[in-house]
């Protein structure tokens, strides 16, 4: 069913179908934003008494290449539905051996690697829409929130998944190709952990809208420097998410209903502009 009514949720979950297509009473939404169209429709359902609004990062069929995705729609489309806390899961590549597929990284720092994305909403501009946002610097020190991280952490624990890494790094490739071996053993030299496509700007977008922003990274394979063999496949990475994803969507809901209420946020992602002028009022 296709909604244009008004339609709330309190969490956003960016990640595909296999989210929320069983969820009964799944809302469809279309929501259009200043920078575009999002991903797709919004998908906004009922877990446990908290509205949840799903975004597939890809769109429905797994059409749009990370680095093609309007992440500012996808971030102002889920703020705009009332949305203040985000749970992103996402495919990585490990990039240490002790990494290997099936382990759930939630990650503490990121590294930008990216090239082409847009990755402000505060760039100078006036917005497709007239309005002008100023200039601004947002902290950025610690990009995921701790209160999120701690959940994801402890729901997977909780639910007995095997192994679960609090804390790391993630290195964001533009893609869509995966790494090349040098590239990889240089990652991976460096100490950072995970390797993916779509964590930023998706991370600060969040911030800049003083989203809560969680990363649930689940290791599909182990990067290209990571391994003998012929090096990460397109094929592989779907396989494992696929065989994933059944658990992942466990932990998942469960950490959304052990979030806080969004008014009840202490962390300091809700503050993160408190005192500055943005010029534009927050959707
Ligand atoms: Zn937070």
């Amino acid at each position: 069913m296709v909604e244009a009514e008004p339609v709330r949720a309190d969490i956003g979950v960016i990640g595909g179908s296999g989210f929320y297509s069983f969820l009964e009473d799944v809302t469809e939404v279309i929501v259009e934003t200043p920078f575009g169209s999002p991903s797709d429709s919004l998908f906004v359902g009922e877990l446990a008494g908290r509205k949840v609004a799903f975004v597939p990062r890809h769109g429905r069929h797994h059409t749009v290449p990370p680095n093609r995705i309007n992440y500012r729609a996808n971030l102002w489309a889920l703020r705009s539905l009332g949305v203040r806390q985000v749970l992103a899961p996402c495919a990585v590549g490990g990039l240490h051996p002790e990494l290997g597929p099936g382990t759930l990284v939630v990650p503490d720092q990121l590294v930008d690697r990216t090239k082409s994305r847009v990755q402000t909403f505060f760039d100078g501009e006036p917005l497709p829409d007239g309005r002008l946002a100023n200039v601004v610097h947002t902290t950025f020190a610690d990009p995921y929130c701790p209160t999120g991280r701690a959940v994801a952490v402890a729901v997977a624990r909780g639910h007995g998944w095997g192994r679960v890494m609090d804390g790391g790094t993630m290195v964001v490739i533009e893609g869509p190709r995966f790494s090349t071996r040098a590239e990889s053993r240089w990652h991976a030299a460096q100490g950072w952990s995970v390797v993916g496509m779509t964590g930023h700007p998706e991370a600060v977008l969040a911030r800049e809208l003083e989203l809560c922003y969680t990363s649930m990274a689940l290791v599909t394979d182990l990067d290209a420097g990571a391994e003998t063999g012929d090096g990460v496949n397109h094929g592989d990475v779907m396989r494992v998410f696929a065989e994933n994803v059944g658990r992942l969507r466990e932990v998942l809901f469960a950490a959304v209903t052990a979030l806080p209420e969004n008014d009840g946020r202490s962390c300091l992602c809700s503050g993160v502009h408190e005192g500055w002028d943005l010029g534009i009022e927050l959707p």
